[in-house]
Formats: C-alpha cells, structure tokens, sequence
C-alpha cells in the first residue's frame, strides 16, 4: 500500500514565485490529506500530479495566514467542480480553536454555498503554546445565534494523560495532535498505521496439520480455528511478529513543545516534517518570532530518534538550490547545517512538488 508526502509549498510568511506558502498533501490509499493550506495552495495543487478532488481530510496546524489563508478559496474551487450528492461524506477539518468561525464567516459573507457538506474539528490550545501576552481565548466566537448555525464538529480539549488529542482512528490507523510553542499556539501532527499481522509460519502450520486454504486466511486475520482431530490453532501458534505500521510527524511552526506528548509521539517517526525557517546564525532571531533553525530541528529529531528529517518552511531569502540570484541566500546551507548537528545522517530540504515515499515495512 503506497503511501507518499508532496510538497505544494515550502516558503514561509507569504507565497512566492520561487516557494509557495505552507502546504504538503500526504497520499495513502487512493485518498488526499492536505496539511495546512496557505494561499495559493489551489494553484499550486493545480500545478502538481495530485487531484484536488480526492483530498478528504485537511489539518491546518496554527492560525497564521501563511497557513490557512487558501482554505475558503481551495473548497469553494472544490465545491465548482463537484456535483451536489447528499451521501457525500463529509470534507474533515482540523484545526486550532477559531477556525469553525472564521470558515463559516467566510463563506458565509461571500455567499459561497458548497455543495459538498465540511466539518471543522477544533483543538482547545493550553496557555502555554505561546508567549503569555499572545495567547487569546477564541472559545466564545461560536456563542452568538448566527454561527451556531455554522459546520458541525467536535471540540477536542488536551488529553492530559496522553499529552496529545485523539484526530481520527480506524482499524488501520491513528491520527493524533500534539502541542508545539510558537508566537500562536501551533500544532503538530502524527499519523500511524497499525501494525499488520505478521506472516504466517507455513511450517510450523505443517507441522501442526493445517491443510493451505480457507484455515490459513482465518489465521491470518486473528481468528482460532479448531481442526478436524479437535485440536484448536490460536493465531499467536502459527503467526510471526507483527509488522510495524509506518509513522508521519509533520510538525507545525515552532521553536520548541510544551510537555513531553511531542517527543513522544514522534518516537522512532519514518519521516519528520519540521520547520527551518532561519540558519544557525540567527538562532535568536528566530527563537524570538516562535521559529527553529536547523540545529534545533535536529536536537528534536534526535529526542525522538526519527529515521528520516525533511526541512521546511523556509524564509523567502533562501531561494531553491539553482535557482538564487545575486543577494539570496543558499538554502543548502540550511542542510550542511542540519546534517552537521546530525552528526553526518542525512537531512532532506523540502522543495516545491517533491515527493517522498514511505515504503511499507517488511
Ligand atoms: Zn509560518
Ligand atoms: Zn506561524
């Protein structure tokens, strides 16, 4: 089952010709789930291999423009090119407290009616996401008459114990949240398959007298099964160790994580999506607006011990290798930066429409 990340936008603070504003679409199973939505993503998704139309699920990561200023404009172009079908499932969105209101005001005030039906999920931050003086409590911007009206969904508040909220869960995978600190509480966001059943032990069903057929899938799918001499075959029997699922990490901005949910939940990821906004010089520069650097995107690699660490989210000084004129900044600086503080692993640079894949365990 494939399972691959594109980047649509790799840029921070606006959209440029050179990087578009945040934006990464993670593809698994036929079905599109875009992270973050700056403006300019539509164009962008336009301009890539993905089809708007299969995107299911949108995770918006923190309330900063370059993050989700392209979202009305991506469903209303979504709604245009849709038929208006009542068993349609709905399109989940996740975000931060605030987002069911400022989508319903959208498109409430641009009289768009989208023929398809949303619902917004929101996630209740804790003070301690962002600077004392920023925080701002947007829990009473549903109260009045009109917005209640708006898109159902849940409110999801931190569960304490795990230190992260629960997104989505199926019998294949779990989508969590965690909390990061940025200038505005920001979130990160993890996906994880399940493990898979592992092989069947073909000899030892031999040795047991298991004849190959419907008795072998039975076993497989986690059922006992009783043979013709009574004897009964439990799974555990005849099954080798499960196979891992593969694990995602795309993190919001941030300059650090309250708690330990963060570093927990990305234990071990397959690939870590963290920002980058600055180089190491400007560690202070950066610290003060909420932001990493590439060493401090690696010390958090490192905590978790994730396998792979993609870099995102750069200012528009760095320019894309090739592509930088006189006065831009070299964005592979950013890499040997990374990759030093690493110890020589190797770090990737997010580019616009490039895709990564993340190979099934065997
Ligand atoms: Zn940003
Ligand atoms: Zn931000």
């Amino acid at each position: 089952m494939s399972l691959d990340i594109t980047f649509l936008g790799t840029g921070s603070a606006y959209p440029s010709p050179a990087r578009g504003a945040s934006a990464l679409v993670l593809r698994r199973e036929g079905q599109c789930w875009l992270f973050d939505c700056g403006e300019g993503t539509q164009t962008q998704l336009m301009r890539s291999h993905l089809r708007a139309a299969r995107i299911t699920k949108i995770f918006i990561t923190h309330l900063h423009g370059d993050h989700f200023f392209g979202l009305p404009g991506l469903l209303c172009t979504l709604s245009l090119q849709s038929n208006a079908d009542p068993n349609k499932p709905p399109v989940d969105i996740y975000g931060p407290l605030g987002l069911r209101s400022f989508l319903w005001r959208s498109l409430e005030l641009s009289h768009s009616q989208l023929l398809f039906p949303y619902t917004v999920h929101e996630l209740v931050p804790t003070p301690d996401q962002c600077p004392a003086e920023e925080f701002k409590d947007f829990s009473g911007l549903d109260r009045d008459e009109a917005t209640r009206q708006g898109p159902p969904g849940r409110v999801l508040h931190l569960d304490p114990g795990e230190d992260s909220y629960l997104l989505v869960e199926d019998e294949q995978l779990v989508v969590r949240a965690f909390r990061l600190f940025h200038r505005i509480p920001s979130f990160g966001f993890v996906l994880e398959e399940k493990p898979r059943p592992g092989r069947l032990n073909v000899q030892k069903l031999k040795d047991l007298g298991v004849q190959p057929g419907p008795l072998y899938g039975k076993l497989k799918s986690g059922t006992a099964v009783v043979l013709e001499n009574g004897a009964t075959i439990s799974p555990a029997d005849v099954l080798e160790a499960p196979i891992p699922g593969r694990k995602i990490c795309v993190l919001g901005d941030c300059s650090g994580a309250p708690g330990a949910g963060a570093a927990r939940l990305c234990h071990e990821a397959d690939v870590l999506v963290h920002e980058a906004t600055l180089d190491d010089t400007q560690q202070d520069k950066a610290r003060e607006h909420g932001h990493s650097t590439p060493a401090m995107a690696s010390e958090f690699a490192q905590l978790c011990g994730a396998k792979k660490l993609v870099l995102t989210h750069f200012s528009q000084r760095y320019k894309p290798a090739g592509q930088g004129g006189q006065g831009d900044a070299d964005v592979t600086l950013l890499k040997r930066q990374a990759e030093s503080a690493l110890r020589g692993q190797e770090v990737t640079l997010a580019e616009d429409f490039m895709t990564i894949e993340i190979p099934l365990k065997k």
